[in-house]
């Protein structure tokens, strides 16, 4: 795998180290259901490669950013919520409260959220 960190938690389930309840797995991403989910529908969309956080990403990483994202739809399908709507979210840094340092996006859905998130 690439760019694996053995301290990393998810790079850890993409190895199968640590069970997750895996919802999809393409060449490019992972997706697995949060550990304590905050809505009814959260899952979580990794890329396999291991970077810390969006800030991190570079041009090179064009192809795996699209692949993140195109997962969202996928995953959305999967969890039954792409007609009812979704939302997809980014932790960056300590002020957005990222604790996991392997970008993920999460994807939100099952119920009717607000705006703004904070
Ligand atoms: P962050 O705060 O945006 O970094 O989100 C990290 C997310 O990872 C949190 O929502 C955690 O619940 C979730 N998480 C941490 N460990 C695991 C795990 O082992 N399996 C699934 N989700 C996890």
């Amino acid at each position: 795998m690439e760019n694996h960190s053995a301290d990393c938690i998810f790079c850890r389930i993409i190895a199968g180290e640590i069970p997750a309840d895996i919802l999809y797995r393409n060449d490019h991403v992972l997706a697995f259901r949060d550990i304590s989910p905050v809505a009814p529908a959260h899952a979580l969309i990794i890329p396999l490669e291991h970077i810390a956080s969006l800030s991190d990403l570079s041009p090179d990483h064009l192809h795996i950013a699209g692949q993140i994202m195109l997962a969202a739809g996928r995953v959305a399908d999967i969890l039954g919520v792409r007609q009812s709507g979704y939302r997809f979210v980014f932790n960056s840094g300590p002020d957005a409260l990222q604790s996991v340092f392997h970008i993920h996006g999460h994807l939100l859905g099952g119920t009717g959220m607000g705006w703004p998130p904070f």
